[in-house]
């Protein structure tokens, strides 16, 4: 039997804040970056995965999954549902590293990495892409995949195996409508803060060329800016395609209500990270205020107990999954049956590096074997970075290219890791007028201040 035998753990950075692409309310100069994981066994198969940050802090990422190794190396190649269950207990288990969580932030997301890398290895030998590994598990494989601590007021696993059992007779036939047709997806590209109105209209034009029915933009940097910029996107797509609003966590409740009550006229979709998402009680209060306007949320919701809470109190209309952000492949299957519990479209949230590749797998996953619907979801895509992974995500007229390569699709390419290792790879080698690097912080890594538009407000996340 095949075993692990080594944890290998990269610190791996793009310089992303030298570029003026992407920017909301909150994070002013993102270097997009990835705590990179491979598990190396005794045979040539290898398992990729990833934790997703923003920059510094990327080291502190990789220590914790690096932490994580004592029960991951000589252990056997964890290959079916009982096994991929077991390592996933183990892991989050650990009682001195839980101590640094529970079940939340460096720790988690480690865990996440490293559960993630071990799913890809398994579908990699099972030769299936990971979507299609899970699609063919059996409902009961499934649920034992699940933790249902701290979640059975809200789940039993009995109702969540009467929820798989009712997806299992049209598995075959969704199967075949995603090969052919792909996922549905929605583009954030035209809506970063930093862009111009005249850029702002020429994207949001060319991504209904391009085939999307649904944009998103950023707001919460300045009120009269986003009267302004949502006005022009309307009159630039038209009245038959959605557009989304995310204020990145930007606003206390009663600044979110105001602030969207006056953006309510140009009919946005759904209102994403309006506070703190920690706050369950203050987006139920948003939600009360401002519907019919959906609000959304979920790539900062560090668990599924939060989940738990944010449906169960109906605070959330849209539950934006995202694949590094909780404790991997088995959490994101509980919050996918949590989600079909209660009857809220999952929207994947995306973007980054590595995040599009990844999530794609449980959106269509929940489509042909949980929720067994695409209606009123869609997975969030930004074209950026794509080149440096082996399979690739892709879009095509408004829709992810179904992967079909055996495994989780998020392999960084060798040549990649080498030139974005931080901080010895060339990309981050000091050149004139980029030596920020090796040099002191800038003034916004210094202080964030979140004052209203008094921000460069360049560089941000999905
Ligand atoms: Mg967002």
């Amino acid at each position: 039997m095949a075993r692990i035998v080594d944890v290998d753990v990269m610190d791996i950075r793009f310089p992303t804040s030298r570029e003026l692409d992407g920017s909301d309310a909150m994070n002013p100069d993102p270097d997009y970056s990835a705590a990179y994981v491979v598990l190396r066994t005794d045979t040539d198969a290898e398992g990729h995965g990833l934790a997703f940050t923003i920059g510094r802090g990327n080291d502190v990422q990789a220590a914790a999954i690096r932490a994580l190794a004592p029960h991951v190396v000589g252990r056997q190649v964890p290959r079916d549902a009982a096994a991929l269950g077991a390592l996933s207990r183990e892991l989050v288990g650990d009682s001195q590293l839980r101590w640094l969580g529970p079940e939340k932030g460096v720790v988690h997301m480690a865990v996440g990495a490293v559960v993630n890398a071990a799913w890809d290895l398994a579908a990699k030998l099972a030769g299936r892409p990971l979507w299609m590994f899970l699609a063919e598990m059996r409902p009961e494989e499934l649920v034992g995949l699940v933790d249902f601590r701290y979640l059975s007021d809200a789940l039993t696993r009995d109702e969540a195996l009467a929820i798989l059992r009712a997806a299992e007779p049209g598995r075959a036939e969704r199967t075949k409508l995603l090969l052919d047709k792909g996922y549905p997806a929605y583009t954030t590209s035209p809506g970063w803060l930093g862009y111009s109105d005249a850029k702002l209209t020429h994207l949001a034009r060319s991504a209904v060329a391009d085939g999307f029915d649904m944009i998103k933009l950023k707001v919460g940097g300045d009120l009269g800016d986003d009267v302004r910029r949502m006005r022009l996107a309307r009159e630039a797509v038209g009245d038959g395609v959605r557009i989304a609003v995310d204020a990145n966590q930007r606003w206390d409740v009663a600044d979110a209500v105001s602030w969207m009550s006056a953006l309510a006229e140009f009919d946005p979709y759904w209102i994403e990270e309006p506070t703190s998402p920690d706050d369950v009680l203050g987006h139920l209060a948003i939600a009360r205020a401002l519907r019919p306007i959906r609000v959304a949320t979920g790539e900062h919701v560090h668990n599924r107990v939060m989940f738990k809470q944010l449906l169960a109190s109906g605070a959330i209309d849209v539950l934006q999954l995202d694949a590094a952000r909780v404790g991997g492949v088995n959490e994101n299957i509980a919050i996918l049956l949590l989600a079909a519990k209660f009857g809220v479209p999952v929207c994947p949230h995306a973007g980054g590096v590595g995040l599009c590749e990844l999530v794609q797998h449980l959106a269509m996953f929940d489509f042909v074997a949980v929720s067994g619907t695409w209606e009123n979801r869609v997975i969030e895509w930004v074209d950026h970075l794509h080149e440096h992974f082996t399979d690739p995500a892709t879009v095509r007229n408004g829709r992810y290219t179904t992967p079909t390569t055996p495994g989780f699709s998020a392999q960084l390419r060798p040549s990649s890791l080498h030139h974005f290792t931080y901080p010895s790879g060339p990309a981050w080698a000091p050149t004139p007028g980029h030596s920020r690097a090796y040099g002191p912080l800038s003034e916004a890594q210094h202080v964030h201040k979140p004052a209203n538009g008094e921000e460069g407000d360049e560089g941000g996340t999905a």
